[in-house]
């Protein structure tokens, strides 16, 4: 045992050790002592007193004779409080990775209804994506098997051992405000969330010595902030109403279908009406589209209810008339594009006589929904297209959008694109192995990289397997369009 070599443990190495830390001024130096934790995360005790008895920070709240009640609730609270926040694994996920038996079937029959089959394939895509089991030095000889968050390369702690952690960097370390906690603990921990340090303070009951917990604030999830406004759009055609008989489902006597447009980063969206879902009929909403709505042109378009070949003309014709840049995407976002279309479906209900009467109503319903708060995009779509989307880069937002979308377009193989003689149009298509997949949970996209592309070799299942890159003679996936709103959104494959 002792004579495990180092070999064994991985080389992305976290170092559990105390630091040394200077004041902001630089004056004073600390000593930053840093919470001891289980060398064995896969340690089962007879009953929960004797796990609580066994956390590192009881015994120090013994020695401080504080409220151990307290104590005994902040644990509870704190694996409470983290199941609350999307995307971040439960302690019994904690343990499937542990066990190395994360699957979609592993996940469905231990979530207790919150992962069902249906989402179990994108809800293993998510985790196995951002959290990866390694062998980390903990001081101890093997070191020790823990999650780590591949973004960060910081340790993911076990829910039901992470208020341990917190409460004993607060009382190791004199009582330590919770923005101290959060300081330190960020640099060992990804789960180690501002929040959840404030939260955890209140837990002592020399520092909070009324023992009042308000509600625990939710940590907001800042969705798709890789991405910027213009960047992917998804272009839908679909029947405003599906009504069997065609008879009762006619806007204005005239049109049946409707031109969709949604961008991912805002939700903000466009809609046009269509008396028919030919070329030209799609053809003219689409330039204006292109021509005048978007400040920026987008660099990838996306459709699931077109067929990919019928996109894929329309894009190059609209890039070689009139001298534009633009590429289909080819991400796995289904899901996706079938709940905007789904949401739109929505904001028509219980208004369709108006509707009916006048495409005007409708767009009044569009234009309320593009000004209204978004929680999952902070902000009204509205707002979020028109602002500079990522914080931490320079530069107003259409410098940033021209950055990236010649970074795409240098980035991309020679056989993605397509020039056209005589103007400056350009059709270009995503690479193959490009992976951007939505989890419909989060409400977010999984592999958004900084340059929106990751190059990497799809899991097993084949995400992109259902691209439709065919010759149907449909031009429109009529199944899609006819009963989207009972179905389930990840329908079975065709073809
Ligand atoms: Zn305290």
């Amino acid at each position: 045992m002792t004579t495990a070599s180092s070999a064994n443990i991985s080389d992305k190495v976290i170092y559990n050790r105390p630091i040394k830390y200077t004041d902001d001024d630089g004056s004073l130096v600390h000593d930053y002592r840093i919470p001891r934790l289980p060398t064995n995360y896969k340690k089962v005790y007879d009953n929960e007193e004797d796990f609580i008895n066994n956390l590192g920070c009881i015994k120090l709240a013994k020695e401080q004779d504080l409220d151990l009640a307290m104590i005994t609730l902040g644990v509870a609270d704190t694996i409470k409080c983290l199941e609350s926040v999307r995307g971040r694994p439960t302690q019994t996920q904690y343990d499937l990775f542990l066990d190395n038996n994360l699957t979609p079937d592993t996940l469905v029959h231990n979530s207790e209804g919150e992962v069902t089959k249906k989402n179990s394939g994108i809800k293993h895509l998510v985790l196995k994506n951002r959290y990866e089991l390694k062998r980390i030095d903990d001081g101890s000889a093997d070191g020790k098997l823990a999650l780590i968050e591949t973004k960060t390369n910081l340790e993911y702690l076990p829910p039901k051992y992470l208020f341990d952690a917190l409460m004993q960097s607060h009382l190791l370390n004199h009582h330590l405000s919770a923005d101290g906690m959060y300081r330190y603990l960020r640099k060992y921990y990804s789960n180690a969330s501002r929040d959840i340090c404030r939260r955890a303070r209140n837990f002592c009951s020399k520092c909070n010595p009324s023992l009042k917990l308000g509600p625990f604030k939710r940590p907001r999830f800042k969705a798709s902030s890789n991405l910027l406004p213009f960047e992917r759009i998804h272009m839908e055609v679909f029947k405003i109403f599906n009504d069997k008989k065609n008879k009762h489902g006619t806007v204005e006597d005239k049109y049946k279908y409707v031109l969709y447009f949604r961008d991912y980063r805002s939700r903000y969206v466009w809609v046009y009406p269509l008396e028919d879902i030919t070329l030209g009929e799609i053809l003219q909403p689409l330039k204006s589209f292109l021509l005048i709505s978007c400040y920026n042109v987008p660099i990838y378009i996306e459709s699931t209810t077109i067929e990919f070949q019928f996109l894929e003309d329309l894009v190059k014709h609209t890039c070689e008339m009139y001298g534009l840049k633009v590429g289909c995407g080819g991400g796995d976002l289904k899901n996706f594009h079938k709940s905007g279309i789904k949401k739109f479906k929505e904001l028509l209900k219980g208004e369709k006589e108006a509707c009916l009467n006048d495409w005007g109503h409708i767009l009044m319903l569009v234009h309320q929904y593009n000004i209204k708060y978004l929680e999952t995009v902070n902000g009204s779509p509205k707002k979020v297209l028109l602002e500079v989307s990522t914080k931490n880069s320079s530069g107003s937002r259409n410098e940033q959008y021209d950055n990236k979308k010649k970074r795409i377009l240098d980035a991309l193989p020679a056989n993605c694109i397509e020039k056209f003689s005589g103007t400056t149009g350009m059709y270009y298509k995503e690479p193959d192995g490009t992976m951007i997949a939505y989890d419909e949970e989060e409400n977010d996209f999984v592999g958004v990289g900084e340059s929106t592309m990751l190059y990497y070799s799809p899991p097993e299942q084949d995400i992109n397997s259902e691209r439709t890159d065919g010759t149907a003679n449909e031009i429109v996936n009529s199944n899609d369009i006819n009963d989207d709103e009972s179905q389930a959104p990840s329908k079975k494959k065709r073809r």
